[in-house]
């Protein structure tokens, strides 16, 4: 974490997984897929049949979904995963966000943000999708979503009973 020499204009910036992300580091969004009939929506993008059970669509297609949403669920991560997961030295924690999109109806699961651990979050908070680099290698650098904490939408501070 602290002796990554900064060379990222020398290194190519490819998404972990393709497809699923806009590689827009300001305002990335997430892509999913949409049931032309019926406005459902899929994600990970895929093609193929519309999953409600109520239409007869045989077609998905391609679209930017939300990037913002609130947290349904969330855990941290404490082992190292096994490959492909490319584990940091030494393994750092790390919380996963199970974030609700209230427009499209779906739950998308992610890492959260590096630095912000399951003590920091709660069912209900806003968050935001930011890309972070996973890894890197001689010539890439791996990009990955992430959920953040979302800047708040207010002005209003409702920090009370800091610890
Ligand atoms: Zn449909």
């Amino acid at each position: 974490m602290s002796d990554s020499p900064a060379a990222a204009s020398t290194l190519t910036r490819v998404p972990i997984i393709d497809g699923w992300f806009t590689d827009d580091v300001h305002a990335p969004h997430l892509i999913g897929s949409k049931c032309p009939l019926c406005g459902t929506f899929v994600f990970p993008p895929r093609s193929g049949d519309c999953p409600s059970p109520f239409c007869d669509s045989t077609t998905l297609e391609p679209t930017p979904i939300s990037r913002r949403g609130k947290i349904w669920s969330y855990t941290e991560n404490r082992y190292t995963p096994p490959p492909p997961y490319v584990p940091t030295e030494p393994f750092e924690p790390y919380a996963l966000a199970a974030v609700e999109l209230e427009a499209e109806g779906l739950v998308v699961l992610g890492k959260v943000a590096t630095g912000v651990l399951a003590a920091d979050l709660k069912v209900g908070m806003e968050m935001q999708l930011e890309l972070d680099v996973s890894h890197r290698d001689a010539e890439h650098e791996y990009v990955v979503y992430v959920w953040a904490p979302a800047a708040p939408s207010t002005t209003t501070t409702l920090e009370g009973g800091a610890a």
